[in-house]
């Protein structure tokens, strides 16, 4: 019987979330702490745990069939290995969010990537940077370093750095500032582009209903609410991302009406302010664990 084999990385910014998606999904594995291969108990997909850069390779190369990696990661590969159309990203999966940014010492007045032409760059992205630099007709010295980009500029080895930023800090704590984003990236899953056989395919495709179901669900809520049955309609439309909510009688009361609905957006505080303001009452908002359409 065909089995799928999916890689995450092993240790690292994206493998607790990788690791709870798949579980989430359902799969649970046979695993010893050091080993790199779990086998997958009740469903036929085991995980292959790697470095981030050997993922892409990895897929490429045959030795696993799908794989979550930051889209920066699987653009640079393809990039280094000319196969931009060998992977396909089947689903962005809203975490690992960060950009590529050209980020220069503060002390220097360089206000547009343009000024940088002919100088040096440092990164651990050789071939993205350079890929989406000439995009914009700047071409620079690249140095590729595999750590610490961000102090080249202070040892006088780089004009400018082009990073990963999430949040900027390690930016500021390097006195640089972030002169323009390139690339936003995220962790996404991916597969490769040639066609799979049947049973691999089908495999494939129960499992990705059931991880959009798992991301689905993540971004739902479950609403219980009171309403008149007068403010019924108001109060439907203020509900965010649903069509058609249940409404029931309420046991005992002639204009009340309980109303449920699964909301397909995020549900915030205002909303809720807006419903009481309807007319709404006893509102309950609960997530939402397991969704199949
Ligand atoms: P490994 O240690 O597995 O060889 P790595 O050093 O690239 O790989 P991490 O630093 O854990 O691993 O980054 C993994 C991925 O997390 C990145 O490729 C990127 O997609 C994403 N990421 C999100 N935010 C950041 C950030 N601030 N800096 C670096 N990567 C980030």
């Amino acid at each position: 019987m065909s089995r799928l084999r999916i890689a995450i990385q092993k240790s690292g910014r994206l493998s607790d979330k990788s690791l709870d998606l798949l579980k989430r999904s359902g799969l649970e594995f046979s695993r010893s702490k050091d080993k790199l291969f779990w086998y997958g108990k009740d469903f036929p997909v085991d995980l292959l745990l790697v470095r981030n850069d050997d993922i892409p390779r990895m897929l490429l190369d045959g030795v696993c069939d799908l794989g979550i990696v930051g889209e920066n990661i699987a653009y640079e590969v393809m990039l280094e290995r000319e196969a931009t159309s060998e992977l396909e990203c089947l689903k962005l999966l809203g975490f690992g969010q960060c950009h590529l940014s050209i980020a220069v010492p503060e002390s220097l007045s360089i206000e547009n990537s343009s000024e940088l032409q002919g100088k040096r760059i440092a990164t651990s992205y050789p071939a993205l940077t350079r890929h989406l630099l000439a995009r914009k007709g700047i071409t620079m010295q690249i140095s590729e370093l595999s750590g610490s980009v961000e102090i080249a500029p202070s040892l006088g080895t780089a004009d400018a750095i082009a990073d990963l930023v999430s949040t900027g800090t390690t930016l500021r704590a390097n006195h640089l500032v972030e002169l323009e984003v390139l690339y936003q990236s995220q962790a996404a899953l991916y597969r490769r582009s040639e066609k799979l056989s049947v049973d691999k395919q089908l495999l494939m495709d129960q499992l990705l209903a059931r991880i959009d179901g798992v991301l689905q669900a993540r971004k739902s809520k479950y609403v219980m609410l009171h309403a008149p049955r007068s403010a019924v309609t108001k109060i439907a439309a203020l509900l965010p991302g649903v069509e058609n909510p249940s409404i029931m009688p309420l046991e005992g009361t002639q204009n009340l009406v309980a109303v449920h609905a699964v909301c397909a957006e995020g549900v915030f505080w205002e909303h809720l302010e807006a419903l009481k303001a309807a007319g709404a009452s006893a509102i309950l908002v609960l997530p939402v664990e397991k969704m199949l359409a």
